[in-house]
């Protein structure tokens, strides 16, 4: 079916053209037609199957008609993490350059002031997280009241990071007659209560089956010692060896651990950004901007941070951490294999990962082949790593709530500390001074079969002068309470 069948405006078909897009994809084709007829939507869709565009183009085709009043937007977006909410922004801008359109940005990490100025001059969609839009609403700076259609992204997402009942607190705020567009790429029990209970008579539209791998991508585990230098070693071993490589994306389970290893790159000669929740929201973006545009080709994020980012051109996953929820597998290796591009995902397993990589093989109802020698039985068997022995939640069903608490806590200036290095590296210097200062010269390869292709130039690994200083936000360490758990420490919102 041709977009011209599907009932767009001619300015939002101009803009399809001039995107480059000839034909629909199946989520846009299948729910388009029912966006515009005002129906609630059901999408059962991951990102990279075009299902922005299946909320963005419709919209655009609405919003021609009337005109927003100050402090009511007419339209909102919610999105679970800043830089979905920032991809779904590019998307308007991209699709309706000639629509004049009113676009508001939402986000934590950056000043009230502007927003509010913004919201002041009146809203055609406003695209935010839901946290800072519950603190403009209870300022008493913002009506929902005026909301015509509801949008509510990466749902699932929203339950790991704990922000279901926020989504239900301002489903309730925005009229009861609103038109609602619910994606998800799973439907977990709780997903399914939400829809049942704030949808009405939705169309359900599914294009792939969730947590389905895809088969543009290459996929190996790579077998390492217990030790997290064992881990490092390995993985530096595994970039300047890669086949084809372009550039990566590092996938660590804790936002220490990405601090910890993107250090280590760095120090290593790696031109490297790394991506988490405790980076401020410009470094956050100037790390993503980097790597975007090339500048930067390691990029090392937690789960929080990458989950949904639509980068098309990423040749190679690496999971420096096995991750705990075997879904987060399945999102990690799709940042590669974009956009009809093939890729490679490359986990690293430790003997302590054994479980968590069965309960991956479990999921994707394939099991993922060894490049190298598999670890022995007895490998599998040993007792955790001391390190692990920290993570109190290991084994627990809520990983990703937990993965979200800790992405929300202060940060311990002392859990960044590299305790791990058991070869201490000869010149430690703080991280400031090599994220901006010249980097060593890259260590010679250690000694791997050759590759079939050549492997990357140390020139392109190297580190570059940075766009902007990418620093980690570490508040002072309060000597009277830094005896206390973390989760006393966090700050309470106050009520309206
Ligand atoms: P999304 O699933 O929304 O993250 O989109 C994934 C990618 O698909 C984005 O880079 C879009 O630009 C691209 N895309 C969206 N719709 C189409 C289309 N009809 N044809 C080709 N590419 C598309």
């Amino acid at each position: 079916m041709p977009f011209s069948d599907l009932g767009l405006s001619p300015k939002v078909l101009s803009a399809v053209e001039a995107a480059g897009y000839t034909s629909p994809t199946p989520i846009q084709e299948q729910a388009i037609p029912h966006v515009l007829a005002r129906r609630d939507v059901l999408g059962i869709a991951q990102t990279g199957t075009g299902k922005t565009a299946a909320f963005v183009l419709p919209m655009l085709t609405m919003l021609e008609t009337g005109r927003a009043r100050a402090r009511m937007p007419r339209t909102l977006i919610l999105e679970p993490t800043r830089e979905l909410a920032a991809q779904v922004e590019e998307s308007f801008i991209k699709y309706g350059a000639k629509h004049k359109l009113n676009v508001a940005l939402i986000i934590g990490g950056v000043s009230f002031d502007n927003q509010d100025v913004k919201l002041t001059r009146g809203v055609d969609v406003l695209i935010a997280t839901p946290g800072r839009l519950l603190d403009h609403s209870e300022r008493g700076r913002l009506l929902m009241s005026g909301v015509e259609l509801l949008v509510i992204d990466e749902a699932d997402r929203m339950l790991d990071m704990g922000f279901i009942p926020d989504i239900e607190r301002i489903c309730k705020l925005v009229p009861f007659t609103r038109q609602t567009l619910f994606f998800t790429a799973t439907m977990p029990p709780e997903i399914r209560r939400i829809t049942e209970q704030f949808l009405h008579n939705p169309v359900r539209v599914e294009v792939a089956k969730p947590a389905s791998t895809v088969d543009a991508i290459t996929q190996q585990l790579v077998k390492t010692g217990r030790e997290p230098h064992d881990k490092r070693d390995t993985l530096r071993r595994l970039i300047r060896n890669a086949d084809s490589f372009k550039n990566a994306i590092i996938f660590c389970n804790r936002k220490r651990e990405v601090a910890q290893l993107h250090r280590s790159l760095v120090r290593h000669g790696f031109n490297a950004a790394a991506l988490h929740g405790d980076l401020d929201q410009s470094a956050r973006t100037a790390a993503l901007d980097s790597f975007r545009n090339g500048e930067v080709k390691l990029l090392i994020a937690s789960d929080v941070a990458a989950r949904g980012l639509d980068i098309p051109d990423v040749s190679h996953v690496f999971n420096f951490d096995v991750p705990h929820h075997p879904d987060d597998y399945v999102h990690r290796i799709g940042r590669t294999g974009r956009a009809g591009k093939t890729g490679v995902a490359i986990t690293i397993v430790a003997p302590m990962d054994s479980k968590s990589v069965a309960a991956i093989e479990k999921l994707i109802g394939q099991s993922i082949p060894w490049a190298g020698d598999p670890p022995a039985a007895e490998e599998t068997l040993a007792p955790p790593h001391r390190e692990h022995r920290g993570s109190r939640h290991e084994g627990r069903r809520d990983h990703g709530r937990q993965r979200q608490r800790d992405e929300r806590k202060p940060t311990d200036r002392s859990m960044d500390k590299p305790m791990d290095e058991r070869r201490p590296i000869p010149t430690p210097m703080p991280v400031a001074a090599v994220e901006r200062g010249p980097a060593p010269a890259p260590r010679a390869p250690a000694p791997m079969p050759r590759a079939s292709t050549p492997a990357p130039r140390a020139e392109d690994l190297r580190p570059r002068p940075a766009p902007a200083p990418v620093r980690h936000r570490e508040p002072p360490v309060d000597p009277a309470t830094s005896h206390l758990p973390a989760f006393l420490l966090r700050p309470i919102r106050a009520k309206a």
